[in-house]
């Protein structure tokens, strides 16, 4: 009874044009936005929980603990301090990268066709009011719930609420629900409810948006973390025995069990993946680029196929009409002024009979223009007529017909365009008339003209028939439309021939006018066009090696698109692929990267998608390669410099206990170092910027061990020159019978200047001298250098800190020995470094070579 009450209401409203901005507006005041609300400070806790449960935390506290029960306060208050401090630095990157997450939830979620102050509008689903008019269509996630007040055979898919996965036709049940999918039909409805108090809300199902399902990287990482402590748990326990028994003092020896474990934990590393990927996907939101799932952030660097739609991705979705043929006729529009010969009206007239009254496809829209500049006050213009049937556009005949009852006379009239050969069918042509048509045809897809066909008939049978077929059509003419490519495509185009990607347009045109247009952006073999009735005719097999020489697919079907995508990565290719529309849901999933259009594309393909382009632009495309290669290439940095500065800490932990010697490093020395280490991974090498040369190389293995010899070569040059460095101060001095403090005070202030090195040579090699100089990164970096100084000053001149720290009071001859190795010890390892990243090079352009 609710819904009849609510029909008649809606109906009124429907008159009215739907809701105010003032109401709306009051409504979201009250009732607030439809979402489920998360409260900020439970979300705020879970931070700092998840950052409690990691590996150091518990160590630098059970470090405390035990100086606490060897009697050692100060100690243990310094410890506590270092915690809170890097307490607070994990939890305010994680929070970054939280809410750069979120963000991305924000924007991607779901959007709404609504009617609001008599305008049809598209707003985000979080916008949505009760008692909003909606509309829905096929493809799309409904974002609230709602009652349907007229749909033409509606059906959705509600197994997010039920489980059930047969979609349900909304017969008798009118009621819809957020978070369901419509599979088929459309409708308008009434919104009943939103947020949490949807269907959806109470049941306490979140729909998630962004996945955060780690990436193969982090993956990998994981692994090798999880070796590590393991290695780290077994040294540590050995190396507490034995110091135990040496000291014959089990606190002291699981003081050094802990400290040693501080050292090794390589506990960085997943922090600097989540960070990385997390920002990286906001920085590309920035750029309308929308991550769904991180992984794709990973992929997009190793991208080798991009697939990508003609219509709206590379050129620009604006249609007008340039030329009209008939009997025998052509007449380019672009001389013309308002003035259009006679003999042309009939066929624009029948094109617009052919097309939605108010129309939304670009097609349309362009006859319903063309109509208006030149059929006005003629009598081609029909506005009166009422529509009876539309015959949709389907796989098998590529054609749309609208019947319509004119308003004197019993007879219907029926408008057709669509592809020439479908029209040509339609029309049952003799084949010299047909194949004239088609070659006219021809001539204008060779200047990159979509090319419709346009077709009338009559009828007087009631009800009228069922196909397009049962007509009797005559032939009117064809229309080339022009849709201007996109400016910035050519280019970028280039950048992807020149970054080894290659690029391959896929349509539903004419072969000749895919042709064109591909000439037109600077796509390879442009002439050789493989059609998708062929397609259907070949084998996988046969496909494949087509594909090698092929980068235009025309008139190719959403299912063929499928078929390419897996032909594609057989051949082992990684493949971007676009798409958006319903059917293009199953290609999106397959591909490596999905990428659903933003504006266009229906929210099935938007979820099937790991990314969503909100300006449907493929320069967007290019720009998030370059993304992605340059958050690898800055990983790359990332990790050469934890490695590099793990080995002389580890080294230094081990190798003295080993011998027999005073431990150099206590937990204290190792937290101030991850005050630096830390922050510098995630914060400083996440900003370096991408090198100009970053899309001159061709794109990296995908899967390939992120610790290549890129990676571990000069880590591990600088990691054991600087430990040997470390090993020969710290003998030295405690042979020339110094002291401990004093060898330690030594190894501790070379150990921080050989680490402000590191960061300098840990930076992509790539980067020009100009690029340095003017990125943040370099202005970041000079802080962390300045800072890290001033603690090592702080702790070496400070008489508290330096007696709890264990140093003596070194002098400038001691800094000038501790500036000499720490310099020395890392500077030499930049020439051999530079060698390798040519020897790379060279044997990336090798590969690139056998590979053509
Ligand atoms: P694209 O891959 O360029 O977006 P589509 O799949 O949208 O191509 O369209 C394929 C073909 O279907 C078009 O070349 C045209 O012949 C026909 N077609 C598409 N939309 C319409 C329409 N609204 N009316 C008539 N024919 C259409
Ligand atoms: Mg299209």
């Amino acid at each position: 009874m609710i819904e009849a009450k609510l029909l008649e209401k809606d109906i009124s409203r429907l008159v009215a044009g739907g809701l105010s901005q003032s109401f709306i507006l009051r409504r979201q005041e009250i009732e607030g936005y439809n979402e489920l609300a998360q409260s900020k400070l439970k979300k705020r806790y879970s931070i700092l929980f998840d950052v409690l449960k990691e590996p150091m935390v518990f160590l630098l506290l059970s470090c405390g603990i035990v100086y606490l029960l060897i009697g050692d306060r100060q100690e243990a208050i310094m410890l506590i301090f270092f915690l809170i401090l890097i307490i607070s630095i994990t939890v305010a990157q994680e929070t970054k990268a939280q809410n750069a997450l979120q963000a991305l939830r924000d924007l991607s979620s779901p959007r709404a066709l609504v009617l609001r102050d008599g305008i049809k509008q598209r707003i985000a689903g979080r916008e949505v009011v009760r008692e909003d008019l909606i509309f829905l269509n096929e493809g799309d996630k409904v974002p609230a719930d709602a009652v349907l007040i007229s749909d033409s055979s509606l059906s959705s898919d509600e197994s997010l609420l039920t489980g059930e996965s047969v979609p349900v036709e909304k017969k008798r049940q009118s009621l819809i629900f957020a978070g369901t999918t419509v599979v088929q039909g459309q409708g308008a409805a009434i919104v009943t409810a939103i947020g949490s108090n949807t269907e959806i809300g109470k049941i306490g199902k979140s729909i998630q948006f962004t996945s955060t399902e780690s990436t193969n990287l982090e993956r990998q990482m994981n692994r090798l973390v999880k070796k590590a402590g393991w290695v780290a748990v077994l040294l540590c326990l050995s190396v507490a025995v034995v110091h135990a028994n040496v000291k014959e003092s089990w606190l002291d020896g699981i003081l050094v069990g802990l400290s040693l474990a501080m050292a090794i934990m390589p506990n960085e590393l997943p922090a600097v993946l989540t960070i990385f990927f997390a920002l990286g996907a906001w920085r590309l939101s920035q750029r309308r680029i929308l991550t769904r799932r991180l992984s794709a952030v990973e992929n997009l660097g190793a991208a080798t196929v991009l697939c990508v739609d003609k219509t709206g991705t590379l050129t620009l979705n604006k249609m007008s009409v340039q030329k009209i043929y008939s009997e025998g006729l052509i007449v380019d529009l672009d001389n013309q002024s308002n003035f259009l010969a006679e003999e042309f009206h009939e066929v624009l007239e029948y094109g617009i009979l052919a097309s939605q009254k108010d129309p939304f496809d670009p097609m349309e829209l362009a006859f319903v223009n063309a109509g208006i500049r030149f059929l006005k006050g003629t009598e081609h213009l029909h506005g009166d007529w009422s529509l009876k049937k539309e015959y949709p556009l389907s796989q098998e005949l590529l054609s749309i017909s609208h019947a319509w009852k004119p308003n004197v006379g019993g007879e219907f009239v029926i408008g057709a365009k669509g592809a020439p050969e479908a029209i040509i069918d339609l029309c049952h042509l003799s084949t010299n008339d047909a194949q004239k048509i088609s070659q006219t045809a021809d001539v204008f897809a060779r200047e990159g003209l979509r090319v419709l066909g346009i077709a009338k008939a009559y009828s007087k049978s009631i009800p009228l028939p069922t196909k397009q077929h049962d007509f009797e059509f005559n032939f009117v003419g064809l229309i080339g439309l022009i849709d201007p490519v996109r400016s910035e495509v050519p280019q970028a185009v280039e950048e992807c021939l020149k970054a080894g990607i290659k690029v391959i347009m896929i349509t539903g045109d004419h072969p000749t006018t895919a042709s064109s247009i591909a000439k037109k952006i600077g796509i390879n073999n442009p002439d050789k066009v493989l059609n998708g009735t062929d397609l259907e005719k070949i084998s996988d097999h046969e496909l494949i090696s087509i594909i090698k020489e092929t980068s235009v697919f025309s008139r190719v079907m959403p299912a063929q698109k499928l078929r390419l995508v897996n032909c594609l990565k057989e051949m082992g290719e990684v493949v971007a692929m676009t798409g958006d529309g319903v059917n293009d849901a199953p290609a999106l999933k397959s591909a490596h990267i999905g990428i659903a259009m933003g504006k266009r594309g229906a929210d099935v393909a938007r979820e099937s998608a790991d990314l969503v382009l909100l300006d449907d632009d493929f320069s967007s495309i290019v720009e998030s390669i370059r993304m992605g290669r340059r958050i690898y290439a800055n990983l790359k940095s990332a990790l050469i410099y934890l490695f590099a500065v793990h080995i002389p800490i580890t080294g230094m932990a081990i190798i003295p206990v080993i011998l027999g010697h005073p431990l150099v490093f206590f937990p204290a020395h190792i937290a101030f170092l991850h005050l630096i280490i830390e922050p510098v991974s995630s914060i400083a090498f996440e900003m370096e910027p991408a090198s100009s040369t970053i899309m001159n190389v061709p794109p990296r293995k995908l899967n390939a061990n992120i610790l290549s010899r890129a990676i571990w070569l000069p880590s591990l040059l600088m990691g054991i020159s600087i430990l040997l460095a470390l090993l020969v101060v710290y003998y030295i001095s405690l042979i020339r019978g110094q002291g401990e403090k004093e060898a330690r005070a030594l190894v501790f202030t070379t150990l921080i200047i050989s680490n402000i090195l590191v960061i300098f040579m840990s930076r992509n090699p790539e980067l020009s001298f100009l690029e340095r100089l003017k990125s943040k990164s370099t202005k970041v970096i000079k802080y962390f250098m300045i800072s890290s100084l001033l603690m090592l000053c702080l702790v070496l001149y400070n008489e508290k800190l330096r007696e709890i720290f264990s140093f003596t009071f070194l002098h400038p001859i001691d800094i000038l020995i501790c500036l000499l190795a720490g310099t020395l010890s890392v500077i030499w390892t930049g020439f051999i470094k530079v060698s390798t990243s040519h020897n790379q090079l060279s044997d990336m352009v090798k590969e690139k070579i056998n590979s053509h």
